[in-house]
């Protein structure tokens, strides 16, 4: 982050102009189960959740409550690739976490003491003289039934999301020197203290209040039950979604409506549990809410099953608050995830909305940079009606007279999210019609190098794994090299050819193979799949057999690159002091000249009588070798040999 920031101005390939930086004209602080946060918006758990550069990405961006991706006992689970469609409206196969509990823990711990070092760095009174509200909620995610969460491994873990001192301890010694300043923080040990609740789909409504008596009172946390569309009842949802917004194309798997507990049950458990958390000091509230279960009719995802976010999920959901605040007379926290975005924010906060949080519109173009968007868009609205802060905010378009902890009172709350959702309903913006089309595509294929260049594959991907570096442009003819006992020929290979010098490569470390860079590339073929492939470590390398690509490292001699292409490894080390360079590939050594690459010698050593080097794999990874030492660009490859590029570029 230091390096890449000094460098470029930018962390993560967020460019600091989209770093959040409130105006200051109004406050969009609010309160989320006790918890003060700067404002209500942040990231649904889910991509942009997982690891500690997501999590910083939307905190730069201007996040305040972050729910984290949801964890369960399960964690070693296997997903069909790609998992994730926002081509039109949005859909996904996405489930829990990928990682393991531990490594969960230990990416949202990291997360969080990192913000509180870039508090300091970036935003801290040296930086502007202007003191600002940062305070951020973490939210822990947790599924899916009663024996799951009960098991000592999802305890433990909520245990020690209340307090880490021990892994920030840990974690304390890793902090890297350029942040030395801050390396003694008192990071506050309690990472979160509230859980939105997940559950399978058709978990019974008696296992469902077990789950939530249990973490409200027996591990001490606040409880937030999400809660999912069929609630709605199938008459009602299929008309909002077939009848009013036309989405005739999508068919609801039928067995959630025999499955999924009723909007009746939903209330009288919570109701129920209102006593338990009242008697225990707690908040109970509700989440709208979950995707909704439909039938995959698409070819990009894989599963028989898919869920859909967006735009229908939206109105869905707005439906269901509507109810809500009937049931409970606005007396009750909701929290919102559905279809927000820039259009719609400011609407979820008026109605008293705490948090309101997005997953499909950061999917989109642009990315963690389309967070100040939302803020500004809401600080917009605040201004034009005349109020300062979020509670009057709300008070003015509900006209009540209390508003406290994303708790609207009064009898006007659930009428002004009537008056939204027929406003939505008519707003040509969240119709079928309006969401047939996909990103556009330009017919042609991604191969190694040279792409039309739009980028736009670095900001889309959650996890900052597709990025840029520069290189050279080449344009020469290469010879290739025979080997045998005899010594060495040289024979006509054939053209090596690299145009732009932007080139883009992808850090195989972070990339989950989700499919979102490939929805929006406007070539054909998938930038992860098709572009180079980097490796953290060699033991990453070295695990992925079946993938070509490529790992970088330093040592006393200099810079080596190794490489996999299909089964073949192969190695450049580049020899400062000798101005030389040893390519080794499949038994064979070639040292050459690496000013005019100009072979002066070549040895066979797996016992072969005769054999052909290809140099084109020669010219290949000495361009991906000088783009990663160029220094032009931080990245995730080139970011811990930083001190070694300034040597070697
Ligand atoms: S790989 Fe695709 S999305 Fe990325 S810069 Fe090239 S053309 Fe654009
Ligand atoms: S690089 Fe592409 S496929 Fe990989 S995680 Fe990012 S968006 Fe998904």
């Amino acid at each position: 982050m230091h390096a890449e920031y000094n460098r470029t101005r930018s962390i993560f390939d967020l460019p600091d102009r989209k770093f959040y930086r409130p105006s200051g004209d109004v406050d969009l602080s609010v309160t989320f189960c006790g918890n003060q946060a700067a404002n209500p918006l942040g990231p649904a758990a889910g991509p942009h959740t997982q690891l500690a550069q997501n999590i910083v990405l939307s905190w730069l961006a201007g996040s305040r409550i972050i729910e984290l991706k949801t964890v369960q006992v399960n964690d070693h689970l296997e997903l069909t690739r790609p998992c994730i469609d926002i081509a039109t409206v949005g859909y996904n196969t996405e489930w829990s976490q990928e990682l393991r509990l531990d490594q969960s823990l230990r990416e949202y711990v990291k997360a969080h003491m990192m913000t509180e070092i870039l508090e300091r760095w970036l935003f801290g009174p040296s930086n502007n003289g202007r003191p600002t509200n940062l305070a951020t909620v973490f939210d822990v995610s947790v599924g899916y039934n009663l024996a799951g969460i009960r098991s000592t491994a999802i305890c433990d873990w909520l245990r020690s999301m209340r307090d880490a001192s021990k892994i920030i301890e840990q974690l304390r010694a890793e902090i890297p020197s350029e942040f030395a300043e801050w390396s003694d923080l008192p990071f506050k040990p309690e990472i979160s203290n509230s859980i939105t609740l997940s559950t399978f789909h058709g978990t019974p409504a008696e296992e469902i209040e077990r789950i939530c008596e249990f973490l409200l009172t027996e591990m001490d946390y606040h409880v937030i039950i999400k809660m999912n569309p069929p609630m709605l009842g199938k008459d009602r949802l299929e008309h909002f979604l077939y009848d009013l917004l036309g989405y005739t194309d999508i068919e609801v798997n039928q067995k959630v409506y025999d499955v999924n507990i009723t909007f009746t049950d939903a209330v009288a458990v919570v109701r129920r549990l209102q006593a338990t958390a009242a008697r225990c000091g707690k908040t109970i509230g509700v989440k709208f809410g979950n995707t909704l279960e439909v039938v995959n009719k698409g070819k990009f995802l894989k599963d028989k099953i898919q869920y859909l976010s967006g735009q229908p999920l939206h109105i869905l959901h707005l439906a269901l608050v509507d109810e809500w605040r009937k049931a409970f007379d606005s007396e009750f926290p909701i929290s919102f995830s559905a279809g927000v975005d820039v259009n719609n924010v400011a609407d979820c906060v008026s109605i008293g909305l705490v948090p309101v949080t997005v997953c499909t519109d950061l999917l989109r173009t642009g990315g963690y940079g389309r967070i100040p968007q939302y803020l500004s868009a809401l600080e917009r609205r605040m201004k034009e009606a005349g109020v300062k802060t979020i509670p009057e905010f709300v008070r003015s378009v509900n006209r009540t007279t209390s508003v406290s902890g994303g708790k609207v009172s009064g009898d006007q709350g659930h009428s002004s999210v009537s008056e939204i959702l027929s406003r939505s309903l008519k707003n040509p913006r969240y119709r079928a019609d309006h969401n047939l089309k996909s990103p556009r595509k330009i017919g042609s294929h991604l191969f190694l190098w040279d792409c039309i260049n739009c980028d736009k594959c670095i900001p889309v991907c959650p996890n900052d794994a597709n990025f840029s570096f520069e290189i050279e442009p080449v344009e020469t003819h290469y010879s290739n090299v025979t080997i045998s006992d005899r010594g060495w020929t040289e024979s006509p290979g054939g053209n090596f050819i690299i145009k732009k010098s932007h080139q883009i490569a992808t850090f195989a470390d972070a990339c989950n193979d989700c499919g979102n860079c490939d929805v929006f590339c406007p070539e054909d073929g998938g930038p992860y799949l098709e572009k180079p492939r980097f490796f953290g470590s060699l033991e990453s390398w070295q695990k992925w057999t079946n993938l070509s690509g490529f790992v970088l490292s330093v040592d006393q001699q200099g810079l080596v690159l190794q490489g996999r292409f299909k089964h073949v490894e192969c190695s450049l080390r580049l020899n400062e002091g000798t101005g030389r360079s040893e390519f080794v590939f499949d038994g064979c050594t070639i040292t050459v000249n690496t000013r005019d690459a100009k072979v002066v010698a070549a040895t066979l050593q797996d016992g072969s009588v005769e054999k052909q080097v290809d140099m084109r794999y020669y010219y290949i990874m000495k361009t991906l070798l000088s783009g990663m030492a160029s220094g032009k660009g931080v990245n995730f490859v080139n970011a811990d040999l930083q001190e070694g590029l300034k040597t070697h570029a």
